[in-house]
């Protein structure tokens, strides 16, 4: 199981204060990682920090908007600052704020999507990418959707974020792959989390994903501590540019 251990390493989670990047920030941590939490509302950001160092490990919380470059840099040096290193980024940060038809898409709505799910995810992979490949190693996940590879209606911006988040991860495994840098996906089908709060107080939206789901339920927040740990260390030492969806068997509909 050693090859699972993360002691000694240093892990960003981006929007790692709720959900799914709560899950993976604390799975982290009890595989022995030091912690740095990043996402826009403070209070949330040092709750999970408290959480991480309940956990025996350090922690530190930088309250960021991931649409915002000047954060991005920001982040990358408190990091440094703090730990002198990064192992790992996991790109979680993410919003699908609208669940609208095409023809009625806000081309607001279309750049604040792919602002923070495409570009914000982009930069922080260029900006972290710089000191891994320095240092000669690193593991970069970026956290997709079923929406990467499927249609799904309603969500064009959201799919186009993430269609398009999959092919930087494709691109990236190749250039970083000699600097010995994974990079790698998990796309994620519905989970029970405040992004999909709405669906879940919709009982005949929530029938009809639940029917389309294999295993006939949403996935939970803790479901993704297991994927991300495998291509967060060495178990993963020859995986790269993978998309692993963890969804219940929806993409092998
Ligand atoms: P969530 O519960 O809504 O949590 C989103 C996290 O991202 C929060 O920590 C949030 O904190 C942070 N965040 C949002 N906008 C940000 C910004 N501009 N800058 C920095 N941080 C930001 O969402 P989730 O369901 O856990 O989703 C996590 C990831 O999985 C997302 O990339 C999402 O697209 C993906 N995903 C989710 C599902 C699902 O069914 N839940 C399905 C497929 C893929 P603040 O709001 O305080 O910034």
């Amino acid at each position: 199981m050693s090859n699972f251990s993360l002691a000694g390493k240093v892990a960003i989670v981006t929007g790692g204060s709720r959900g799914i990047g709560r899950s993976i920030a604390l799975g982290f941590a009890e595989a022995g990682a030091d912690v740095v939490i990043a996402s826009r509302t403070a209070a949330d950001v040092e709750r999970t920090v408290d959480e991480v160092k309940g956990r025996g490990q350090r922690a530190l919380g930088v309250p960021i908007d991931i649409s915002r470059s000047a954060d991005i840099s920001a982040l990358v040096s408190a990091t440094l600052e703090t730990f002198g290193r990064i192992d790992v980024l996991v790109n979680n940060a993410g919003i699908s704020p609208v669940f609208s038809r095409a023809l009625k898409l806000s081309e607001d709505d279309w750049n604040r999507i792919l602002a923070v799910n495409l570009t914000g995810a982009f930069l922080a992979c260029q900006a972290v990418g710089r000191v891994m490949t320095e240092q000669r190693a690193g593991k970069i996940i970026n956290i997709a959707s079923i929406g990467a590879t499927s249609g799904l209606p309603r969500f064009t911006a959201y799919c186009a974020a993430k269609g398009g988040l999959l092919q930087v991860t494709r691109v990236l495994a190749q250039e970083w792959a000699e600097y010995n840098v994974q990079v790698n996906a998990i796309a994620p089908g519905y989970v029970e989390t405040d992004m999909t709060s709405g669906l879940q107080d919709n009982p005949r939206l929530l029938d009809e994903i639940i029917f389309r789901t294999p295993m006939r339920r949403l996935g939970k927040p803790d479901e993704f501590v297991g994927a991300a740990l495998l291509l967060a260390s060495e178990s993963s030492s020859y995986i790269t540019g993978h998309i692993l969806y963890v969804d219940g068997g929806w993409s092998a509909a």
